[in-house]
């Protein structure tokens, strides 16, 4: 492509509103453009580099054997309630409703439809394992959408499914994709590393996520370089110093219309951890006393089995009578926002009380969460492990010490077990003629997030410096004196004829503008190689060729060169 067709708009400063690198960068090599808070516009040349992930992803995906489908990203409210989570999901959910005043959500998540899917066209083990995938547009309501790309309301996601006859089918697949995770990742030409993760959120047991490594993650990584641990500390985040205030107040936010059930209207007013499923929190009683419950994945608020938190032994939840006896409310006359003043107060209580109840001295202390409103919450368990790790702790599989390092998580995968399909009665006919529950596996990666996440590891102070695997052209042609000069334009036209003939993504750089200007251009936007024409060297029969990465000038001959350079 010549830039002369290509919509370039590159920016000398970055709006202010940018605090991260990789945001700045995105806005001035002008990849993207915003609309609203978490909204924004892939122009052309960030298009392309969204479409080389999309590309690496699918390509990798397909060699596993997945398949790809493309579900609405509107869904019915039906489905959710099936599982539950419409009740819990909390306010990253963005609900809307039809012209026949029907519930539905745009999609930040698509295990529901996909199990809907899989109970009415699997049923026999003969159809099974199998594992659908798509790549689309989500929407999760950010709490504090920010760094661009990385953390936007709307963004793209690869997000794939599987479901299997038995638990052993299930591992053999998370397997082969977690191979697949780590083979995109090194496509891309990133850093990584793979973490286990905590599986709250979404429930199951095994999860791991992919974190490309930067300074910049939100995400605290500690591994030991001597084993296989590694682990997210994402609890030492999580935990940072509370505003429960903020919390419940941008939790009230959200409540404008009565709620099904009063265990909702608690876990929402709250908003503590009720991301994806229901890492949720509620009021229970123990012993008759109050306290606020941090709930394992795979608890459905409105139908509670909740075994043992650990360390606290067997709890219930209190019932809507003894919570409106608690908050002194006369029967009947719990409103949301009635029961969010009191909440308040009650929460800040009753995590004290728990805090005092479940950890010790030196172990970590719950809150509500804050600006970390909606994450994850973790284990109690995993909590006390690595909260308060720092460089050089003995690793808990006793193998070495523990290093620390910040990531940006890019990709998850989770056993899912049967928490959807039981829910959903998802069944199929086993090999002895009877039904059974599938089990099933979830797999993410965070198509639009990888594109931030690949300049915050890419960067110089002359802008981005995309990888081979990533970058919107491979090969940037500046024709010095394009326009005045008949040789450098014949030669200039002559070389990017033969790059495109050979399958090479060539930009040439054909504006009537100073070198200056086109140099600086082509290495904001990160073109990986440069080939500069100009007359004195032409003479010679002669061109300079610099990387992107860095590295000397070279002259090179232009004869032969297409083939060279590919
Ligand atoms: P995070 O912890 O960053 O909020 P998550 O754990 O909520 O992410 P998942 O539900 O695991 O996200 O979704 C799969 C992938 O989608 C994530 O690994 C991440 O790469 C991407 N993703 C999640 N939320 C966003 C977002 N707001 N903007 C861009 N990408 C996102
Ligand atoms: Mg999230
Ligand atoms: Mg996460
Ligand atoms: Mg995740």
């Amino acid at each position: 492509m010549r830039t002369s067709q290509l919509y370039l708009s590159t920016l000398k400063e970055a709006p202010s509103e940018a605090e991260l690198l990789s945001h700045k960068l995105m806005l001035r090599a002008g990849l993207i453009k915003k609309l609203g808070s978490g909204l924004y516009t892939w122009m052309p040349l960030g298009l392309r580099v969204l479409r080389k992930v999309e590309a690496v992803v699918r390509e990798e995906m397909n060699k596993a054997g997945a398949q790809e489908l493309l579900m609405p990203a509107v869904q019915p409210a039906e489905l959710w309630q099936e599982t539950g989570r419409w009740a819990v999901f909390g306010p990253q959910m963005l609900k809307i409703k039809d012209r026949h005043e029907r519930d539905f959500c745009f999609g930040p998540t698509h295990e529901e439809v996909i199990t809907d899917i899989a109970r009415s066209e699997l049923r026999s083990y003969k159809q099974l394992p199998v594992n659908f995938y798509q790549i689309q547009t989500k929407f999760r309501d950010e709490i504090r959408p920010r760094f661009g790309v990385m953390r936007a309301r709307e963004f793209v996601m690869k997000d794939a499914y599987s479901f299997h006859a038995n638990f052993e089918s299930l591992q053999a697949t998370y397997d082969v994709m977690y191979k697949t995770y780590s083979n995109v990742f090194t496509r891309l030409g990133l850093k990584f590393r793979a973490v286990a993760a905590d599986t709250g959120a979404i429930g199951g047991s095994g999860s791991h996520e992919f974190h490309v490594l930067a300074d910049a993650g939100e995400d605290l990584l500690a591994y030991c370089p001597d084993s296989e641990y590694a682990a997210n500390v994402e609890l030492a985040e999580a935990l940072a110093p509370a505003t429960p205030r903020g919390a419940a107040s941008e939790a009230m936010r959200d409540v404008d219309t009565p709620k099904q059930t009063l265990c909702e209207d608690v876990a929402k007013l709250l908003g503590v951890g009720i991301e994806k499923t229901v890492k949720a929190c509620a009021l229970m009683t123990v012993d008759g006393q109050f306290v606020l419950a941090l709930l394992r994945g795979d608890h459905n608020l409105n139908e509670v089995k909740v075994s043992k938190l650990d360390g606290l032994g067997d709890f219930r939840f209190a019932t809507d009578e003894e919570i409106r006896a608690h908050l002194n409310c006369p029967p009947g006359f719990i409103g949301p926002v009635g029961v969010a003043a009191n909440v308040k107060v009650i929460a800040d209580r009753t995590v004290a009380a728990m805090n005092d109840f479940i950890c010790g001295a030196n172990k970590p202390k719950f809150h509500l969460a804050g600006v970390n409103f909606g994450r994850d919450l973790p284990e109690p368990a995993v909590v006390a492990d690595i909260r308060n790790v720092v460089a050089g702790d003995p690793s808990p599989d006793g193998k070495g010490k523990l290093e620390l390092c910040r990531g940006i998580e890019v990709g998850h995968i989770f056993q899912l077990r049967t928490k959807y399909s039981e829910a959903m009665n998802c069944l199929f006919v086993n090999e002895s003629n009877q039904q059974q529950v599938m089990e099933m596996g979830c797999y993410g990666i965070g198509v639009s997030r990888i594109v931030g996440a690949a300049i915050e590891q890419n960067y110089d102070e002359r802008g981005i410096i995309w990888t081979k695997g990533i970058a919107p052209f491979t090969i940037a042609i500046v024709g010095v004196g394009y326009h005045k000069s008949e040789a450098v334009k014949a030669a200039a036209d002559q070389l990017y004829a033969e790059l495109q003939a050979a399958g090479v993504e060539v930009l040439l750089d054909d504006r009537n503008e100073r070198p200056g200007v086109m140099f600086a251009d082509m290495e904001l936007i990160g073109i990986p190689h440069r080939i500069t024409i100009g007359d004195k060297a032409l003479a010679e029969g002669m061109v300079e060729y610099v990387a992107r990465a860095g590295g000397e000038m070279q002259k090179l001959p232009l004869d032969g060169l297409a083939a060279k350079v590919q």
